[in-house]
């Protein structure tokens, strides 16, 4: 059955490409946790959720039983200009590590946005479209999510009103300019143009802000507008759903040459990349058909999995939007000034972090001078220069490599690269003028942010 050799890059053909999103929830035994309402404490309804989303987007949040959901046309006409994304086989860094592993990456680099995020942007503006609304609110941190939006409300002719963390919006000019490129408007955070806004910098006097404090503002300005709707670019139910198309591809391009994957791995931010690659993986462990190790590598200086709460949270700092129930550091919770790695939202994904506490995937941490210094290692052999999101799951996934060199196992390893590291060249000069400290959070810090989570159940 195993086409020998295999080549350095397996695409798909157009016409193998996903035609319905995978929904991982129906194949779970417990489900995720529902959104509550902060107010009452009870499920938030579709309607309630309505005033801030937009109403498919709220069905396919709490759709937990169709396994399968098609993928409208325009969205799938809209991913052929840049999908299916190339499965490589990382044979020069297999070569340099010496190992018997044999490594693979999904890369999803490749669109200007420069990450993943573009398949969740494209479907959640063409929802918005199809409601006929005006536009489209939502914060950004690193930048990649703002520019994709931007890209995706372009093509269907949205409004796009961004709020960028100021610290990013200061460092990062470049990706400011990218997204006012395809007609975005955005606003540093917190800005003195929403109530919440007002708040917390009268609260916080020279705040360089946090994502939790600029999903507050969207949401303000979503609800306090006539035809806008609020949008989020990771953590949710239904991004997962439409990161599902990175996994359907893999799952695809894997099975066409025979290769089965032993350990899976991904970073995690707010669980959308690694949720999206592993889901069709993971339905066939719950369903009982085929195991995997599946491993989500979050930070040191923001490590919600590993040494956060299982608890219900609110997912923003001025705590307008519903809570969700995940691992999470609090949503008080803001990493170290130095941490340049990215991924740092206090919170993850309610259908990763369910799964994690049912125990069918691991986790770990690194710190960001190790992250750094597999992405140089990776971009010398492999050429690619990787986002420092990515790279976590680069570390990890050298690492499991040399531990097979150690032991002489020939696993077969999928990794996650998620995006480019282009905007990210701050963060890289630091590292190489030996700058880049890591911070690790002590137990008592964490303690303090873990006592103001909501008491709740
Ligand atoms: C946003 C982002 C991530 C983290 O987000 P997840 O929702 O955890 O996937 C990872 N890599 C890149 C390049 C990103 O832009």
């Amino acid at each position: 059955m195993a086409k020998e050799p295999i080549p350095y890059k397996i695409y798909l053909e157009e016409n193998e490409m996903p035609t319905a999103w995978y929904n991982v929830r129906a194949d779970m035994k417990n489900k995720p946790a529902p959104l509550l309402n902060p107010a009452t404490g009870k499920p938030m309804t579709a309607d309630e959720l309505s005033a801030v989303f937009c109403r498919e987007l709220v069905a396919q949040e709490l759709n937990n039983d169709d396994r399968l959901i098609p993928i409208p046309t325009e969205i799938r006409d809209f991913y052929k200009m840049y999908r299916p994304s190339p499965l490589v086989r990382a044979y020069c860094l297999e070569k340099k590590l010496n190992t018997p592993a044999k490594i693979y990456y999904k890369f999803e680099g490749n669109n200007t946005s420069g990450s993943h995020k573009l398949n969740s942007a494209i479907a959640q503006a063409y929802y918005a479209r199809e409601q006929g609304l005006k536009g489209v609110t939502t914060e950004t941190g690193a930048g990649q999510w703002g520019t994709a939006l931007s890209m995706a409300c372009a093509y269907f002719g949205l409004d796009c009103k961004v709020y960028m963390v100021k610290v990013s919006y200061e460092q990062k000019p470049f990706r400011r300019e990218v997204m006012r490129t395809y007609g975005a408007s955005v606003t540093p955070s917190p800005s003195m143009e929403t109530n919440v806004g007002r708040a917390i910098n009268a609260q916080f006097p020279g705040t360089t802000g946090s994502l939790g404090c600029a999903i507050s503002e969207a949401v303000e300005a979503a609800t306090s507008r006539e035809g806008y709707r609020y949008v989020l670019g990771s953590v949710l139910n239904q991004v997962l759903l439409h990161q599902s198309v990175i996994g359907l591809e893999a799952k695809a391009a894997l099975d066409k040459y025979g290769i089965v994957p032993d350990v899976i791995i991904g970073c995690a931010g707010g669980g959308s990349n690694l949720g999206g690659l592993i889901s069709p993986f993971m339905g066939e462990k719950l369903r009982g058909e085929r195991d995997y190790r599946f491993v989500a590598v979050e930070p040191a200086s923001c490590p919600s999995f590993t040494r956060g709460k299982f608890a219900y949270d609110f997912c923003d700092t001025g705590k307008v939007c519903p809570l969700a129930k995940m691992y999470t550091l609090g949503s008080n919770f803001i990493p170290a000034p130095n941490h340049a790695g990215g991924l740092r939202y206090h919170g993850m994904s309610s259908t990763l972090s369910q799964l994690y506490h049912d125990g069918y995937m691991e986790a770990i941490s690194v710190p960001q001078t190790a992250v750094f210094e597999a992405a140089e290692y990776f971009a010398r052999c492999e050429g690619i220069l990787p986002a420092p999101e990515s790279s976590h799951a680069i570390r990890a996934a050298i690492d499991e490599a040399v531990k097979c060199r150690e032991t002489g196992k020939e696993e077969t390893i999928l990794f996650g690269l998620t995006g480019t590291g282009y905007f990210d060249m701050v963060a890289y000069e630091k590292y190489h003028d030996g700058k880049m400290e890591d911070y690790v959070p002590t137990d008592e810090e964490l303690a303090k942010y873990a006592a103001e989570l909501p008491k709740i159940g």
